[in-house]
């Protein structure tokens, strides 16, 4: 349950004054929602309203506020012209201020004849004389003006004025929150409390107060930075405490399968899997992180982790983030099975009836040694005999916690976690806390390079006509659009269109794989391509590229800058696989930045995937690094990964240290903590493992 204490925070936008159903429409395009969104949405740059004594004292263009005298009002004759009010400075400069569509008696109410009245605004002159077109402010006590005013990020249709009016009642909401934070770390960092931070954050009067890592920012960062971290820290406390097994076969299946095996483990394979083998034997529960490039070669490391497992007499899964991949291990790993003198199975989505209740019985008898399937399949009704080894296949997704969650009821099977995704250490603990790590940092020999070339858009013609003598050849291609979430329909569309132009040159083997297809659309398209019913393949998302096909060996990818890296790495990761020399274009439109530009060309020096993991995290910042929210990464509202790195680290040993003292947040400061965990949305732990 969430503290009442933070009701207030968590209503909708629309509970506030004068904001209805079309405001909150448009303010959800800044990803506000409810009124915590408010605070969270802060300023990214600030307007000095410098005030000036005198008109000789101002520049043309300036943001200033002066108190000038009313000397006359002018209405205009035609609508088309403005309302004009003449005024003078105290040397008696002359000044004007100009109104379109004014209401007169408005504006007659506001600037009284003969009186002084403070003015913030624009300033312009003509013929020397300064204009001030439709002030920003204008009041008789210059308190009444911000002489510093926070600038956001808008959308059409909300005015900045309208959003501070929303932060000033956001504030009104905000409650006194118990202090989470220890007191001697405040004094260490000099931190204030939390919402003296979220003030000033909001009201900065230096351009210093804007950046990241300004005192008031850093402390928000924190905040956030600790709520990831400890929701983390309790799943995996949680998750360690129950006791393991103590799991350690002969090594007679190993032996085999590597014998079997037309290829030698690489040095990297080898290395983890003795760490893997290390946690397996302690008596503790495993719960590991297996970091992979694509092609690295993790199948066959969690073939052999979940044999060590079964020869000791238990069962082992693995969970498969798509259909078509969850097919894929299966096919792997079946036929060794089978000579192994062991029963794997695949639960499918196809799999339904009779089949289906044959495989979950046998699996509740042990009859089966393996089972494969879909993260979506594992569902209550699948039970085991007795499970020791789950092994999470992640490839580019990130809902590990919630997956953990699950995993982790009642049971005590040692949990490995693949991914494919290089990812820098620091997002590695933002996305999956201070989980133990192996890295698989070499590819198996022999692999070739890709050849990657940046083009711009307008050769499009040329990378077709070169793209019919590979298809000519017998060789399959991807083409990728970019799909944009705020415009998601005309991306949609833009890949419908390319779909057709392609369909018109190279016939009936084009297929269009996109997001908004069933899964079992998608599989079929797949499937084709695979097969080589098809062989262009143009698809609108990355996930859906997620399988080997061996014969595919061009990679074409449209608005390759609107990628983060990693996924253009991922993608090209694709084309990979076969025995055939493959080549990734990266088509560019215009116009392009230099980050961007220094990114593509970052793809162009390196396939070190962490390498570039890293150099996306300093061009772009964590939260972007994956481009789409489909990455399932934490996203953050106040921490940025590009600044807040060490602030991640102290917040990692913070949350340790937490869980080992007060387990059950039960301390005055563990109650506190359970708030922070419910402000920043970071609840789920709590409610599936804390009581009370
Ligand atoms: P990923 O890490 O992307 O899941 P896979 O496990 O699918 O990679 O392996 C990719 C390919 O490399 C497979 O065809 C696999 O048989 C092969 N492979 C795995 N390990 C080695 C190795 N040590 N030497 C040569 N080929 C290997
Ligand atoms: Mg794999």
């Amino acid at each position: 349950m969430r503290p009442p204490i933070l009701f207030p925070l968590f209503a909708d936008v629309t509970s506030l004054f004068k904001v209805g159903i079309k405001s909150a429409e448009l303010l959800a395009n800044l990803g506000i929602k409810k009124i915590a969104d408010i605070l969270w949405h802060l300023p990214y740059s600030l307007i000095n309203r410098r005030a000036v004594y005198s008109i000789d004292e101002i520049n043309s263009g300036e943001i200033i506020t002066i108190a000038l005298k009313v000397i006359e009002h002018q209405s205009p004759h035609k609508r088309s012209q403005p309302y004009r009010v003449y005024c003078e400075d105290k040397h008696q400069n002359p000044a004007v201020l100009c109104f379109f569509y004014a209401y007169p008696s408005t504006l007659e109410k506001n600037l009284p004849v003969d009186e002084w009245r403070f003015i913030s605004g624009k300033a312009e002159f003509f013929n020397q004389m300064l204009q001030i077109n439709h002030p920003d402010y204008i009041a008789a006590d210059v308190r009444d003006i911000p002489l510093v005013e926070p600038v956001y990020a808008l959308t059409a249709g909300i005015t900045n004025k309208f959003l501070m009016r929303l932060v000033r009642e956001a504030f009104s909401k905000l409650p006194v929150f118990p202090e989470w934070q220890e007191t001697h770390f405040l004094a260490q960092n000099k931190f204030c409390g939390f919402n003296e931070a979220l003030k000033t954050a909001h009201n900065p009067k230096f351009a210093g107060d804007l950046l990241p890592n300004s005192s008031s920012r850093l402390r928000l960062a924190y905040d956030e930075l600790l709520a990831n971290q400890l929701a983390l820290a309790i799943v995996r406390q949680k998750i360690k405490k129950q006791k393991g097994r103590s799991i350690e076969g002969n090594g007679e299946f190993r032996r085999k399968v590597l014998a079997m095996l037309p290829f030698k483990l690489t040095a990297a394979q080898e290395k983890v899997l003795e760490e893997i083998s290390c946690d397996q034997k302690s008596p503790f529960r495993m719960l590991r992180l297996l970091q992979g490039d694509v092609g690295s070669g993790k199948t066959i490391v969690a073939f052999l982790t979940m044999l060590n497992a079964v020869e000791c007499g238990f069962q082992a899964s693995i969970m498969a983030p798509t259909e078509i991949l969850a097919q894929q291990h299966f096919e792997t790993i079946s036929e060794m099975c089978r000579t192994l003198g062991l029963r794997a199975e695949l639960l499918s989505g196809k799999i339904k009836g009779k089949t289906r209740d044959k495989i979950l019985s046998d699996l509740r008898q042990g009859q089966i040694d393996i089972l494969i399937g879909t993260h979506a399949l594992f569902t209550d009704d699948v039970e085991f005999r007795d499970l020791a080894c789950i092994i999470i296949d992640e490839q580019h997704r990130f809902g590990v916690h919630q997956r953990l969650n699950l995993s982790a009821k009642g049971n005590h099977a040692d949990i490995l976690v693949m991914t494919a995704t290089p990812i820098p250490r620091s997002l590695v603990l933002t996305a999956f806390g201070d989980m133990e790590y192996s890295k698989i940092d070499m590819l198996p020999e022999g692999r070739k390079p890709v050849d990657t070339r940046v083009m711009p858009e307008k050769r499009i013609d040329d990378i077709i006509s070169s793209l019919k003598n590979k298809l000519d050849k017998g060789e399959r291609a991807y083409w990728v659009c970019p799909l944009v979430e705020e415009s998601q329909k005309t991306d949609l569309a833009a890949a419908e269109q390319r779909f057709e132009i392609l369909s018109k040159i190279f016939g009936h083997k084009v297929g269009l794989v996109h997001g908004k297809m069933k899964e079992k659309e998608k599989n079929e398209v797949m499937e084709k391509f695979r097969d080589g019913e098809i062989n262009l393949l143009v698809a609108t998302t990355v996930i859906e590229v997620g399988v080997n096909v061996k014969e595919a060996t061009v990679m074409i990818i449209e608005h390759a800058e609107r990628f983060g890296l990693a996924q253009l790495h991922q993608l090209r990761g694709r084309v990979k696989r076969g025995v055939k020399p493959a080549v990734c274009l990266l088509i560019y439109g215009y116009p392009l930045s230099n980050t961007a530009k220094a990114r593509l060309q970052a793809m162009k020096d390196t396939e070190d995937g962490f390498i570039i993991a890293e150099e996306d995290l300093k061009l772009r910042g964590g939260g972007e690094i994956l481009g789409t929210k489909q990455s399932g990464f934490q996203n953050f509202r106040m921490a940025d990964m590009s600044v807040h790195q060490d602030l991640l680290l102290t917040a990692s040993k913070d949350a340790k240290m937490i869980v080992s003292e007060d387990p059950e947040l039960k301390t005055p400061r563990g109650q506190a903590l359970r708030v922070l965990l419910y402000l920043f949305e970071r609840d789920d732990a709590v409610r599936t493992y804390l009581s009370g």
